[in-house]
């Protein structure tokens, strides 16, 4: 790969090395850019296991992108992205570092979940085939197995009654919650959620909150994209403010909304609140 396209992992006490950190993620100086725009200018920031991390930011600010960097949906053009120990997208053998192969990628990408503001549910299949569908045809689980665990997700998110539901005969709501049932199906050490109630009528947007917070406290490990100050407020272990593709600000929901530092992080929660 060439040398542009990642720096090499420092060595700690190296000069210019990063502190060490066990941090579940860590996304360390990440830069992307489509053309000439740069989207993510050095963006940092960590993500301790069994914690929630919420991205606020305006429109366009880079959040998306920065989601979609972790999940291989993107490839980034510096910095480093590491879940879990491991360098997203690429593979370190002694001092060199090599692009994955896309089985390595498949594989890596399995341990991420991920839930879009669009539900994205296959239309012919039931709830319970929809949360089936990966670990049967992607991993091989043996189909009762996974038709047990898919059952008890769909219980977990509320649904146990809807399971022979086809997505259309389902709210937006209910949808949602099958697509959270399903990510979690694959087992993921990370959940990332981008503006998973955006799309819902607001009356159904609490049984979705709701959800995400017995996953929250059940220590699942989160970055959420959403515009629902609440739910930061009362969730998140750490809010992070983005604005023009850089972290505006860092910290608890005490500091980053109650008390932001920044008059572009207040403008932004004024906007919304
Ligand atoms: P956010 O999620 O915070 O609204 P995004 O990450 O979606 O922001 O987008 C950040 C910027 O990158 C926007 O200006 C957007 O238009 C641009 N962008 C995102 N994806 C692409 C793409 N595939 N090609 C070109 N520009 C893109
Ligand atoms: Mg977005």
């Amino acid at each position: 790969i060439e040398n542009q396209t990642i720096a090499a992992p420092v060595a700690a006490g190296e000069p210019g090395s990063l502190p060490a950190s066990d941090a579940l993620v860590q996304i360390r100086r990440v830069r992307k850019s489509f053309g000439a725009h740069q989207v993510l200018r050095d963006v940092s920031l960590e993500v301790p296991a069994g914690t929630v991390t919420v991205l606020l930011g305006p429109s366009g600010s880079g959040k998306s992108t920065l989601l979609r960097c972790v999940n291989h949906l993107e490839t980034i053009d510096g910095g480093r992205i590491i879940v879990d120990g491991e360098l997203i997208g690429y593979r370190q053998s002694g001092h060199r570092i090599h692009e994955m192969t896309p089985k390595q990628i498949a594989k890596q990408r399995r341990g991420i979940g991920m839930v879009f503001q669009k539900f994205n549910l296959f239309p012919h299949m039931t709830a319970l085939e929809n949360v089936v569908e990966a670990p049967v045809g992607v991993v091989g689980r043996a189909r009762p197995l996974a038709r047990q665990r898919a059952m008890d997700l769909l219980a977990r998110v509320g649904l146990e009654d809807f399971a022979g539901h086809y997505p259309a005969q389902l709210s937006g709501g209910q949808q949602q919650r099958v697509a959270i049932a399903r990510a979690l199906a694959m087992d993921p050490k990370l959940m990332l959620f981008d503006e998973p109630t955006s799309a819902l009528d607001p009356e159904l947007v609490g049984d979705v909150l709701d959800v995400m917070r017995e996953l929250a406290r059940d220590g699942m490990t989160m970055i959420v994209v959403t515009h629902e100050i609440g739910f930061a407020r009362s969730v998140a272990d750490q809010v992070v403010f983005m604005d023009g593709g850089v972290v505006v600000e860092a910290g608890s929901p005490a500091e980053v909304i109650d008390a932001p530092q920044r008059q572009r992080t207040r403008n932004f929660l004024e906007s919304v609140m």
